[in-house]
């Protein structure tokens, strides 16, 4: 079995079957750099980062594109009343539109590694793949497609595309009901979206063109030339926030399909909104939340994965000071379990499962992405190991049932509350701690917590311990784990020796202070 993801394009669950064999190619839709992003738009990345780790988890490479939309059009043609929102932007805050881009940007790229996601390998700026687009509009109007508008407006025309509508499930005649009284005028149809427009006077960020003289683009045709550029004309899974759905996605199949005859992707994944105050987190309604002011209030940013996690992803999930609180707390239930089970052996069977490779994106770009920088998975020839059928450790009958209900679970559409949920019977399972370590570290390579941290946050708040007083203490947290008691009694003795007084206390923490050498 492989994973399997719910294709909003079929209403079904389907497998992930790669074009190119064990090759995944995904396209997430990504920030707009004229604002800060808020945990609502984590979520949607976290989904992409899911995806991507259970599909390496099968062994499957994944090569991965996210775009940053740093033109500052207007995302949505309801709103569009002329305003430019960098323009905007860049009036309050006293900057070019292209140092409030990079700012937001860079801004950007932490928040995503505050929360443990795989950086894209290619992080396309729209601002530079502006030829892209033309050219596809361009060809959109020669083959009839679109269409220049008398106030020299290129508008995609909806009713010479046949499948308009099948993404979203919404019904053309309907549409146009909906846009009646819609303030453009120079539409054929008040259903059809514009490719690209004529740059009025005071828009700043504005482009020559061969045919239209200047202008901008649309936001959807944005997408479809960028993955197209780096992903071809069909790749494997594109993903977003069910606010893509439409207009968004549904004029990318549009706008793709028709010069290639069928949707740029296969699988569409979309995800459910985070919930604030019971709506839509959402900075245009002042209800939201940056995962910076989550880590100033002192919590782990990686309680909000924790959150994300205890929820399927087809599901609105509240985000308040009380779930956000009970997954911290629940994270750290987790990782006190973990820790003490005392860290894993250096080798053998059960040394620490070798990470994920995510490919050749190497390092997180610092601040601004450099084009399609670690474009080099393409290059490197290496092969993943499945993981979820070729187990390295021998696993006991109880640790291979364990870790089989692990693997279904993340398959089922990513059930990662079923997961999470095995993940605490692996911690309390009667297995050797070995076994149980290993499967819980083995589940972490998918869900992205870190939970292998809990060790050497130890070893980093115990400075100014002697070696050999750390892998005692080490060594001494492994027997008691193992419910060794006469052997933690005597590292215990050993310790005191060495000048460490050890003290258990309730609820199986231990600590331990300098007494000085005997
Ligand atoms: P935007 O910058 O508004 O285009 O959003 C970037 C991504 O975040 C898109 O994929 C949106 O669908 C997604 N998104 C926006 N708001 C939320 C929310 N409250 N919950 C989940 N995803 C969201
Ligand atoms: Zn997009």
């Amino acid at each position: 079995m492989t994973v399997r993801l719910r294709n909003t394009l079929t209403r079904n669950v389907e497998p992930v079957e790669p074009l190119e064999a064990g090759r995944v190619r995904m396209y997430s839709c990504g920030p707009t750099v004229y604002r800060y992003a808020h945990v609502g738009n984590l979520r949607s990345y976290l989904l992409a980062d899911l995806i991507r780790r259970a599909l390496l988890y099968h062994g499957l490479e994944v090569f991965h594109v996210k775009n940053v939309t740093d033109v500052g059009h207007l995302r949505d043609e309801r709103f569009d009343r002329g305003e430019d929102r960098m323009l905007l932007a860049a009036g309050l805050e006293s900057k070019t539109p292209a140092e409030i881009a990079a700012a937001y940007e860079a801004a950007f790229h932490a928040d995503e590694a505050a929360v443990n996601i795989l950086p894209a390998h290619v992080f396309p700026r729209a601002t530079e793949h502006i030829d892209d687009m033309l050219a596809m509009v361009e060809q959109l109007v020669d083959r009839g497609a679109a269409y220049l508008s008398h106030h020299g407006n290129v508008y995609f025309s909806v009713g010479n595309f046949p499948g308009y509508g099948r993404l979203s499930g919404n019904d053309l005649d309907e549409l146009r009901a909906g846009h009646r009284g819609a303030v453009e005028t120079d539409k054929q149809d008040p259903a059809d979206f514009a490719l690209w427009k004529h740059a009025g006077e005071g828009r700043l960020l504005r482009w020559p063109t061969r045919r239209w003289g200047e202008g901008f683009p649309g936001w959807h045709i944005e997408c479809s030339a960028m993955s197209a550029r780096y992903l071809g004309p069909e790749f494997d899974i594109h993903t977003g926030g069910v606010d893509n759905v439409f207009p968004h996605h549904e004029d990318e199949i549009a706008q793709s399909a028709s010069l290639t005859g069928r949707p740029p992707a296969r699988h569409w994944v979309h995800g459910e909104f985070l919930l604030m105050s019971g709506r839509k987190m959402a900075k245009s309604a002042g209800n939201f939340q940056r995962i910076t002011e989550l880590a100033e209030a002192g919590f782990d940013p990686l309680a909000f994965r924790y959150l994300a996690l205890t929820s399927r992803y087809g599901r609105k999930l509240n985000y308040s000071d009380r779930s956000i609180g009970a997954a911290a707390a629940a994270l750290e239930s987790l990782r006190s379990r973990l820790r003490a089970l005392g860290p894993p052996p250096p080798d053998g069977h059960w040394a620490a499962p070798e990470p994920l490779r995510p490919g050749a994106a190497g390092e997180r770009p610092s601040g601004i992405a450099d084009g399609p920088a670690g474009h080099g998975d393409r290059n490197e020839s290496f092969r993943l190991r499945d993981r979820a059928h070729d187990t390295a450790p021998p696993l006991s009958a109880g640790g291979r049932d364990l870790h089989g209900r692990m693997v279904s679970a993340v398959d089922d559409d990513l059930d990662t509350p079923t997961a999470l949920a095995v993940v605490r019977e692996m911690l309390r399972a009667s297995l050797s701690p070995d076994e149980r370590r290993w499967l819980v570290l083995d589940a972490d390579l998918v869900l992205g917590l870190d939970l292998d941290r809990v060790w050497a946050d130890v070893s980093a708040e115990d400075d100014g311990l002697q070696p050999d007083q750390r892998r005692l203490l080490e060594e001494r947290s492994a027997a008691r784990a193992r419910r060794d008691f006469p052997r933690a009694d005597a590292l215990r003795a050993e310790l005191l020796e060495l000048g460490l007084e050890v003290t258990d206390r309730a609820g199986g923490e231990t600590t331990w202070r300098k007494v000085g050498k005997r």
